[in-house]
């Protein structure tokens, strides 16, 4: 036909060259298509409670549904006063008096405010000092915003905490911004207070932005103890990351915030920019901002389930103890969030390519974990596993990981 013309095929931006979100990746599709051939797939593989019997409390659904008619219209982009008020009373009650209404930003999931946050930030070539491993949204959106991911390594060896002194070797005239995940996914540790320091300190003497992702900071176990950066300082400027996603087990509502801390008046421009692009969006999803004030108040059951006899802290207690039985695993057991990160004894399992090692493990026991280099490790061998399955559930998973171990060894 003369008419038709010769186009070139539809292409993505080469932006996304490098932008890398591996744990909704292949082994995802893999899964997903072993479902479709009828196969029933053990998921281990994404921090979502609720599909797991964690459900949110009552009254949080009860405050979404009863404000569906005053939920029609956008809100303001910054978000509903009443949401806010409780975030920054929630903050005041961690020792942040000051907190206020005004440096609370709601938005779609701390995922969105971590793009936005980064958008806001970066020009091209800045780097974002953030760790290995990370929650490799940080790492995907610092790239997706033209900046570098530098990451520094956190030590297996010393609880999966960070080295101050690497870090601060990281830093360069390029540097923006030192990113903490605390609790950690996925690696479970929890920053003591000498460590939580001397970051906030790197950030105070090389002017960085500090990003304190703290989403997990209610899921703690033992006497580990939860400390918000943002109460460590009151001369750097920092953002502070969470949400209902984990906590209240609505990771579906789609409902975060960020407060904003520290010497604001020095972040006026930066602000504008921030609030440029929230207003570009209109605003974070309205019937979910409707439950962050019956979320924030009250008892909200989270401590009946990271208390012994709990839900999250057995089923944490059986993987740990079902996962270090096996032949050359070594894991370290999580002092917080919802995942172990085990390490696989390279002389004893020497993995080329980790992905293929967990799509192997799909297709063979039908359970799916994360490979480690999806949170941008170092090395092939380690993987990560969701401890929200119920104990029954891990016992069974975990005997078909070491089942394929052992054929592993054996091959
Ligand atoms: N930050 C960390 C460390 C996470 O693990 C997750 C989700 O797994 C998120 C942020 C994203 O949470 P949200 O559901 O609020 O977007």
């Amino acid at each position: 036909n003369s008419r038709m013309q010769e186009f070139e095929d539809f292409t993505q931006s080469p932006k996304l060259q490098d932008v890398r979100y591996d744990v909704r990746g292949p082994i995802a599709q893999e899964a997903a298509r072993l479902e479709r051939e009828g196969h029933a797939i053990t998921r281990l593989n994404i921090g979502n409670p609720a599909p797991f019997g964690f459900e949110a409390p009552d009254s949080i659904r009860m405050a979404m549904i009863s404000n569906l008619h005053d939920a029609q219209g956008y809100s303001d982009s910054q978000g509903i006063y009443s949401a806010r008020i409780a975030v920054a009373q929630y903050y005041q009650a961690r020792g942040m008096t000051d907190a206020d209404p005004a440096d609370i930003y709601l938005g779609n999931g701390v995922s969105e405010l971590i793009s936005m946050v980064l958008q806001a930030l970066l020009a091209p070539g800045d780097e974002v000092l953030i760790p290995a491993p990370d929650y490799p949204l940080w790492t995907g959106a610092t790239t997706l915003a033209g900046g570098r991911a530098v990451h520094y390594i956190c030590d297996e060896d010393n609880s999966w905490w960070p080295d101050p002194a690497e870090i601060e070797s990281k830093v360069t005239d390029r540097t923006k911004a030192l990113v903490i995940i605390n609790p950690n996914n996925p690696t479970g540790a929890v920053y003591p207070r000498e460590i939580l320091e001397a970051m906030v300190d790197i950030a105070r003497r090389h002017n960085l932005m500090l990003l304190s992702d703290e989403i997990y900071e209610n899921i703690t176990f033992d006497d580990a103890e939860m400390i918000n950066a943002c109460t460590l300082s009151d001369d750097v400027f920092t953002i502070t990351f969470s949400g209902l996603s984990k906590t209240w087990r609505v990771a579906g509502f789609r409902s975060g915030w960020i407060y904003v801390s520290g010497p604001t008046h020095r972040a006026k421009n930066y602000m504008e920019g921030l609030t440029l692009l929230m207003n570009m969006r209109m605003c974070a999803n309205v019937p979910a901002q409707h439950a962050i004030q019956a979320a924030l108040g009250g008892h909200q059951s989270i401590q009946d389930l990271i208390d012994p006899g709990g839900r999250l802290f057995e089923q944490r207690e059986t993987a740990y103890r079902l996962l270090r039985e096996i032949e050359g695993v070594q894991v370290h057991q999580a002092d917080g969030a919802l995942y172990l990160f085990p390490r696989l004894d390279p002389e004893i399992y020497p993995i080329e390519n980790d992905e293929k090692f967990v799509i192997e493990l799909l297709r063979q026991q039908k359970i799916l974990v994360s490979h480690g280099r999806a949170f941008n490790w170092i090395d092939d061998n380690h993987f990560r596993l969701v401890t929200l399955p119920g104990v029954e559930d891990l016992e069974h998973a975990i005997a078909g990981i070491a089942e394929f171990l052992a054929d592993y060894r054996d091959a």
